[in-house]
């Protein structure tokens, strides 16, 4: 166990994790979790993909300490007249994967939690695999170390590394090809090939939808089921000038708000990369709140546009998990900073 975790062991023993949530209560948590896994999707990645048994594991917590949760504008409201207690937290799940309907929903409500999603539209409307999460996903699963790829791609040697380094570079090729140069039915016929070359089943990872997105009927669904649907941009990206941000936002909230019938206020900056710069053009587009990926509990002081939320992964241990949302990491992450 890591220093840190057997600090926040004793501190839990010793019961300063219930005082530090005394001492936090006119603060807001806000929980930030992304996809989940069927088979093997946490081991790709562990900081994208949770098993559903580790997401199982924390809501069965917040349930048993008396946590309720609460939506982004429930929260706004209830932190600015300084009604917050200290058993609210907000549940937000970024990018509308498909494993999020089909594992961590009915999870949520045999909890009786509700939970913001916040949604790219891209792959929404769009039902393959994310692109370039399949070659990077191809790539990790093969047993293949070379591949053939200079009569797909020009420019390529006979051969290529799969694996370290050079497959890195190997795997940053291909997905810059398929993003700048072919459109989506050739990007999914470039990935289809790639999986070929490293004897992988295509189909598989098409039908078992592992990487790909919620459909347009099934967002509708959880926006049915009441749980809150807002923004993450249309191709999880914020780019540099603000007719792109505009445009960004615009798409996403065209599919977004014709799915939930509402107009819709929240944004999560896509791979948590913000700056202030962006807040005056996020005020004109009527964004209420902006959630980074930077942990942290929220005062009433804080800017709604840079909201920090606490990232779990399958990797995350549960004392870590209970430091954070009780408020003593972040009260001892102000105390080390001073
Ligand atoms: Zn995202």
């Amino acid at each position: 166990m890591s220093i840190k975790n057997s600090l926040y062991a004793v501190a839990k023993q010793t019961k300063l994790f219930t005082l530090s949530n005394r001492l936090t209560k006119q603060h807001l948590r806000i929980l930030c979790f992304h996809g989940f896994s069927f088979t093997d999707e946490h081991l790709f990645r562990p900081k994208l993909f949770q098993r559903p048994t580790v997401f199982e594991q924390r809501m069965q917590w917040l349930k048993q300490s008396g946590f309720r949760t609460l939506t982004l504008d429930e929260s706004l409201t209830l932190l600015q007249q300084g009604h917050l207690t200290g058993n609210e937290v907000v549940i937000t799940i970024d990018d509308g994967f498909y494993s999020v309907s089909a594992l961590a929903i009915p999870i949520l409500q045999k909890m009786g939690f509700t939970a913001t999603i916040y949604v790219t539209t891209y792959y929404v409307t769009h039902h393959n695999p994310i692109f370039r999460l399949a070659i990077q996903y191809l790539f990790w699963k093969t047993s293949r170390e070379l591949v053939q790829i200079d009569d797909i791609i020009d420019g390529q040697h006979a051969m290529e590394a799969t694996k370290g380094l050079e497959g890195e570079k190997t795997i940053q090729h291909i997905i810059a090809h398929g993003e700048t140069i072919l459109d989506e039915p050739g990007r999914v016929g470039l990935a289809r090939k790639i999986a070929n070359r490293l004897d992988l089943d295509f189909d598989e990872l098409v039908t078992s939808r592992r990487l790909s997105l919620m459909t347009e009927d099934e967002v509708a669904t959880l926006s049915q089921q009441n749980f809150d649907i807002q923004l993450h941009t249309h191709r999880h990206h914020l780019p540099p000038d603000s007719t792109a941000v505009r445009r960004e936002l615009a798409d996403n909230r065209a599919v977004l708000q014709t799915i939930t019938g509402r107009s819709l206020h929240h944004l999560c900056y896509p791979s948590g990369e913000w700056t202030p710069t962006l807040w005056p053009l996020l005020e004109k587009e009527d964004i209420h709140t902006a959630t980074t990926c930077e942990p942290g509990l929220i005062s009433p002081h804080t800017s709604p546009l840079a909201w920090p939320r606490f990232l779990d992964s399958e990797t995350t241990p549960q004392i870590v998990f209970e430091a954070e949302v009780s408020g003593f990491a972040h009260l001892l992450r102000k105390m080390l900073a001073r």
